[in-house]
């Protein structure tokens, strides 16, 4: 089980962000702010795909108007993207923002940082402070060394995390994203080194959903098996649901997120199989599409090596040239004829 670094806990509205609470999925709405039906249809098919905060842009003046509305009509806390702004910080804050994200490349001025703090803390809203490395200035040459760049950013958050800690506002979540996963895996460890307050990870501009998934989950993986990350986004081109299945795909496997259907472990075939094993594993995924049980099934080509390899399942098929066995927690409890395979697993899935 991985141990979670230890970090404070920030109130994201109904939500909580640390160490002590789950990895909160994130993700955000892909369509003009100002259009508040398409925005909300797609908070609810978030929240659906299991995200638990969503991050709306707001670059105009009417689309924190329509935010406020937005904040009326869904059921999850929403964040505002305020760019360069501090009018829209503080009308996003107003207009129910459970939390803004701020670039310490974009606000710069203390004058206009304690303005918005001061909204912050009368309206009881948190605070992202997230350095992206393409925003600060001093890293825009090509020939700066990666050490020195993820310095860089992790003093451009030091300055900035002052300004907050001399307000006493400590409703702070922290994140530095690059479009280089080294970087991104090395400054988020010095970060984690530096503070103790709760860390959103994610790898910037990760590309086409296809392109993206790989790197994300190198990254974002890196780091959580560490124990780094309190709450992730996964950056793609395309919808956003798709951001929030890779983010289940990336915390499953690491046992932060509790899986909602059953997992299918399928061996990856070789010279003793004897029977269309992807085949007959894509009818048990399409069988098993309703089924939410959070179990896991392994289907096995072979009787030879299938049933020691397969005895962490919850359920094993191990299908030889006519016919499979079935067992249940490594006990052998059934035998199902080539046709009758995947009958004879739903029953014994039933009994589980
Ligand atoms: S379970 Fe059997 S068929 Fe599948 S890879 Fe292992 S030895 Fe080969």
């Amino acid at each position: 089980m991985i141990k979670r670094r230890k970090t404070t806990t920030v109130k994201v509205g109904s939500v909580k962000i640390g160490s002590s609470e789950p990895i909160v999925i994130q993700s955000m709405t892909k369509v003009h702010t100002t259009n508040i039906n398409k925005c909300v249809k797609q908070i609810n098919q978030l929240a659906q795909a299991g995200c638990r905060l969503v991050r709306l842009a707001v670059p105009t003046r009417k689309d924190t108007e329509a935010f406020a509305k937005i904040v009326d009509k869904v059921n999850i806390p929403l964040i505002a993207d305020v760019h360069f702004s501090v009018s829209r910080a503080i009308e996003a804050i107003e207009a129910g923002a459970a939390k803004i994200r701020l670039n310490p490349g974009n606000i710069k001025n203390t004058k206009d940082i304690i303005k918005i703090i001061d909204a912050a803390k009368m309206h009881k809203t948190a605070m992202r402070i997230g350095v992206n490395e393409a925003s600060i200035r001093d890293l825009k040459a090509d020939d700066i060394p990666a050490a020195k760049r993820t310095a860089l950013m992790v003093t451009e958050l030091k300055k900035y995390i002052a300004i907050f800690e001399k307000q006493n506002f400590t409703q702070i979540v922290l994140s530095a994203k690059s479009t280089n996963p080294l970087r991104t895996i090395e400054t988020n460890r010095k970060i984690a080194e530096s503070f103790d307050y709760p860390m959103h990870l994610g790898l910037t501009h990760a590309g086409l959903p296809e392109d993206a998934e790989v790197p994300s989950a190198v990254t974002l993986g890196a780091l959580l098996a560490e124990g780094i990350g309190d709450t992730i986004r996964i950056s793609v081109a395309g919808n956003p649901v798709q951001e929030a299945l890779i983010a289940k795909k990336i915390l499953i496997p690491l046992g932060l997120y509790q899986r909602q259907q059953p997992e299918l472990i399928v061996c990856p075939t070789c010279g003793r199989t004897e029977i269309n094993v992807v085949a007959l594993a894509k009818k048990i995924k399409k069988a098993l599409k309703d089924e939410h049980k959070p179990i896991r099934i392994a289907v096995m080509g072979c009787i030879v090596n299938g049933p020691g390899e397969a005895t962490d399942a919850d359920l094993a098929l191990c299908a030889g040239k006519n016919k499979a066995v079935i067992y249940r927690h490594g006990k052998k409890v059934a035998t199902a004829e080539k046709d009758n395979i995947i009958n004879v697993l739903l029953e014994e899935l039933a009994k589980l």
